[in-house]
């Protein structure tokens, strides 16, 4: 039998993809399998309807301040799940994208396609901003491009997380295509 180890934990919310109106609680419950693996529960549910969802998560060694790198090559790779703790700084270097660590829900738990979507939708709504120049509008028109490409599954990029606090974490459909290293203290500046 499985255990909890630590309360329930609850924390962020983003709108309810089913009514809109309601908000998403996240719940993580952390379990102690018998084999000493342990195992991630992650559970939304609307606080306005009915919808609500669990994903289960190996929760096995990334637990550790570390970079981890994550080569994608290919539409199946897109499918790899991630989790950006709010201390994980994320990157795509090939297209010149970040979040920078803090509570930004968007980009909290989801595969690596949602986090393009989230990308072209932020992108597209700096399209729209009046004070760019040309030039800088035609380098957006090209970050943009390639990163539909990427969205098909037909730019190679690398996805890159770096957490100096430890909990971030990607689960590759391919596990040869994942790297991991772990940070020094002494770079933790
Ligand atoms: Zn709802």
């Amino acid at each position: 039998m499985s255990k909890f180890i630590s309360e329930p934990e609850e924390e962020f919310s983003f709108n309810c993809p089913s009514c809109k109106d309601g908000h998403l609680k996240i719940i993580k419950n952390l379990y102690d399998l018998p084999d000493k693996d342990k195992m991630l529960i992650i559970k939304f549910e609307c606080d306005n309807c009915n919808y609500h969802q669990n994903d289960i998560i190996p929760y096995t060694t990334r637990i550790e301040p570390g970079k981890l790198t994550l080569k994608i090559t290919n539409e199946e790779d897109l499918k790899s799940k991630v989790y950006r703790s709010p201390t994980g700084k994320l990157e795509i270097p090939e297209l010149e994208l970040s979040v920078e660590p803090g509570p930004s829900a968007k980009f909290y738990y989801t595969n690596i396609q949602g986090i393009l979507f989230r990308f072209e939708n932020a992108i597209e709504i700096h399209l729209n901003n009046e004070e760019l120049s040309k030039d800088e509008k035609l380098e957006v028109v090209k970050i943009l491009n390639n990163l539909k490409e990427a969205i098909n599954g037909n730019y190679p990029f690398t996805l890159i997380i770096e957490d100096h606090s430890g909990g971030s974490y990607i689960i590759p459909t391919d596990d040869s295509k994942l790297s991991y290293t772990k940070l020094n203290i002494s770079d933790n500046v």
